[in-house]
């Protein structure tokens, strides 16, 4: 975008979206325009090969990104890391510097790009800190484009505590970057490939959401405290007519969703897909996929300007996992593959045999990785608010398996029986005929319920929840492939048939796999049986799913490939459980107060307007019935004594949760799961009590917006 174009833009006249796209992210143009060739060039190779910027590069790269900061209308610059929460973080400088006569100049220096020192010690570090340093440093990802968001500079980056020991998401994801880079690469080559010089991960996140009135949000303590509803009568309507699913879209949210896709065009985030969901106020926002490491950082940024952009137009937008009870919860579909840097996908099956036969390769090394690493998976996307979806019922479940669709998995299986062998690179026939295994294309698609799909050129990775970063999973994803591919390279490297070789370890790992390969229903009740029959874990809650982390193979495989180390690991554990304790621990104490403060008394109100009526009723005359206002007054106070009980029984758990002793990760577990049994049951029984109040109390006194003021309001 040129200044001329960029003046009349700010200025609020309209732009065509081309000129709009990325108008705000100093990419690979910008940065060709902005930079003196020989800087450019170096910038360039930094962040193909990760080589180091030296000072002068690094002061004329500030420069010129500052500049073009400023034009924008910039006045401060952030490093904009990824702590452990999971969300994102920034602390604003202004760039002012104070010169001669009380004069400020602007000054952004290589040094305030490349490292930052923010005060790390309010971010969670799994005890990470007590045992090393208290200090942290982000220092720049330069794979990653700068940005302004607002009047701030924003330089994404990674953060790390000062002996080195990682602190956030963004690390741990581009090293397992790198790690699959290698491996992937190590095949290729065998498979005569000599071009490609690095093999990315890609990934399109979708990204599932509500959107609620703000006026109605702002009269629940729950949304507000929880980001979900604790309490709320099933309404006379919910998902059941199936309307909603990809219906017209209403005319406030289509408002929304244009002013949202500006935005995101805006910041370079390639949104492309708008459309209603399955939950009524339910919709969906999809991205064109991109490297691994910017649609990480995209993606929290479109989390970000969903809620902003909401806001705008009087809705607040919902990212919780179940923002209400009985209605489909919001997930994160993890669209991942792997591209070289040429831009060939190898999960794309391909036209010519040979092809197909690196296809299968690299196809079974990820139903091997899926099923050895599939723990690690689900701690991946075990959060308080996923179990609503996982560990309830709704699909996807907790169950890891993979979905292959027919065609796939009848060529595994001909193989596996001999039906078909590998010769010269071609799948040959029984009948000496060469094969040329048809993969159409969209012929998977067909599958809603598999937790990790394979959609005709990648896999969709199901379970995360909507309110994650996709960091995690994909770290897992990548890291899990990767030790796979180099067991499978050592062997190859050694062959000396080299095709008959890679027919025999894609038939092996068929048959060691095979039980993690589900085309069925995931939904269905006998599949938890038949799972377990297969040998499949069924971590239900995160409390069960999270400690799985720290298991010896899963420990191995990370610190083999310097993802992370021991104590990394052990700390990051010990985040996820704390985590989900403080947030049963909100969720608990929000329910407390609500049923204390408002729904109790305004059951005790309302049974008290009754039994009057029912005085009155009687002393004008005994003819009169009184049969509605003594019944319901009589359900009104058993139910509410029930929920009574309920408030103290709860209260007493949390008591207890809070003295279970010791510092240790031992101690954080136990908490965890004793909150996941004993705490999550009593809130349980106490929100049935309170949806029966609901459905008992007059309108008039009930506190809070129904669910069908919430759901069928926008
Ligand atoms: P669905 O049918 O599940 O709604 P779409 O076909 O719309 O999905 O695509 C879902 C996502 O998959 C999009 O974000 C798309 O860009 C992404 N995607 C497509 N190809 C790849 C790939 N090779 N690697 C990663 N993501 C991809
Ligand atoms: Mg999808």
């Amino acid at each position: 975008m040129g200044n001329m174009e960029l003046a009349r833009y700010l200025n609020g006249e309209k732009s065509s979206i081309p000129e709009m796209f990325g108008s705000m992210v100093f990419n690979d143009s910008v940065m060709r325009e902005k930079l003196p060739k020989d800087i450019y060039k170096e910038l360039k190779k930094t962040i193909k090969t990760g080589a180091k910027l030296n000072t002068e590069v690094a002061n004329a790269v500030a420069t010129a990104m500052k500049d073009w900061a400023i034009d924008l209308g910039a006045t401060h610059f952030t490093h904009w890391f990824q702590p452990m929460t999971g969300i994102t973080a920034e602390k604003h400088d202004s760039f002012i510097a104070p010169i001669d006569d009380g004069k400020v100049i602007m000054e952004f220096s290589g040094k305030m790009l490349i490292q930052g020192e923010p005060d790390a010690s309010s971010f969670p570090s799994g005890g990470l800190r007590a045992t090393f340093e208290a200090r942290g440093y982000t220092a720049w990802d330069p794979t990653s484009p700068a940005f302004v968001k607002e009047d701030t500079l924003c330089i994404p980056t990674a953060f790390c505590s000062y002996g080195g020991e990682v602190l956030d998401k963004k690390t741990p994801l581009l090293r397992s970057m790198q790690v699959l880079s290698t491996q992937a690469l190590r095949i290729l080559r065998l498979f005569g490939n000599k071009d490609a010089v690095s093999v990315s991960t890609t990934v399109g996140p979708e990204q599932e959401y509500f959107l609620v009135d703000q006026e109605l949000f702002d009269q629940r303590p729950d949304l507000l405290l929880t980001g979900r509803t604790l309490f709320g009568a099933k309404p006379p309507k919910g998902q059941e007519l199936e309307d909603h699913y990809f219906g017209v879209i209403k005319p406030r949210v289509k408002a929304f969703m244009a002013d949202l896709d500006e935005e995101l065009w805006k910041l370079g985030i390639l949104s492309k897909t708008e459309h209603n969901e399955v939950a009524p106020a339910q919709h969906e926002m999809a991205p064109i996929f991109s490297t691994t490491n910017v649609a990480c950082d995209q993606n929290q940024l479109t989390m970000e300007l969903l809620k902003k952009v909401a806001a705008r137009h009087g809705l607040a937008c919902l990212l919780h996992e179940k923002p209400f009870a009985g209605v489909n919860g919001s997930g994160k579909h993890n669209n991942w593959s792997m591209a070289t840097d040429l831009g060939e996908n190898l999960l794309e099956p391909g036209k010519k045999p040979q092809e197909n036969l690196q296809f299968l390769l690299f196809l079974s090394a990820i139903i091997r990785a899926v099923h050895i690493y599939s723990d690690l998976l689900r701690v991946s996307s075990a959060t308080a608010g996923n179990d609503h979806r996982l560990g309830a019922n709704e699909a996807p479940p907790a169950i890891v398996s993979v979905f292959l669709g027919d065609e796939l998995t009848a060529i595994l299986e001909a193989l596996s029986a001999g039906k078909i062998h590998v010769d010269h690179g071609q799948l040959i026939l029984d009948t000496s005929v060469a094969v040329l295994p048809p993969l159409p294309k969209d012929n998977t698609d067909r599958n809603r319920t598999s937790p990790f799909a394979f959609t005709g050129n990648k896999f969709e990775f199901r379970a995360m929840g909507s309110a994650q970063s996709i960091s995690c999973t994909n770290m897992v994803l990548n890291t899990a492939v990767a030790e796979i591919l180099a067991q499978f390279a050592d062997r190859l490297e050694k062959t000396a048939d080299f095709t008959a070789e890679v027919g025999k370890i894609i038939v092996e790992a068929y048959n060691e796999h095979r039980n993690v390969v589900f085309n069925g229903n995931s939904y269905d009740e006998s599949w938890p049986a038949e799972a377990a029959r297969r040998g499949l874990n069924n971590y239900r809650t995160t409390p069960e799913a999270i400690p799985h982390y720290t298991d010896p193979q899963n420990v191995a495989l990370l610190t083999k490939h310097g993802v992370l180390t021991g104590p990394e690991i052990e700390s990051r554990t010990a985040v996820l459980l704390e985590n989900y304790i403080k947030v049963l621990g909100i969720e608990a104490q929000t329910m407390l107060t609500m049923a204390k403060t408002d729904i109790l008394p305004a059951a005790a109100a309302y049974s008290e307007t009754l039994v009057r009526t029912a005085l009155k009723k009687k002393a004008l005359s005994a003819a009169i019935s009184t049969v509605y206002e003594e019944d319901t007054a009589a359900k009104i106070s058993q139910v509410s004594e029930c929920l009574y009980g309920n408030v103290n029984a709860l209260e007493q758990a949390l008591l207890e949760s809070r003295g279970i002793e010791g510092e240790d990760l031992k101690a954080v577990v136990k908490t965890a799961k004793f909150i996941g049994e004993a705490v999550v049951e009593k809130m349980n029984l106490m929100r049935e009590n309170a949806d029966t109040l609901e459905t008992l109390v007059s309108a008039e006194y009930w506190p809070y917006p129904t669910y069908s003021d919430l759901l069928f309001r926008v």
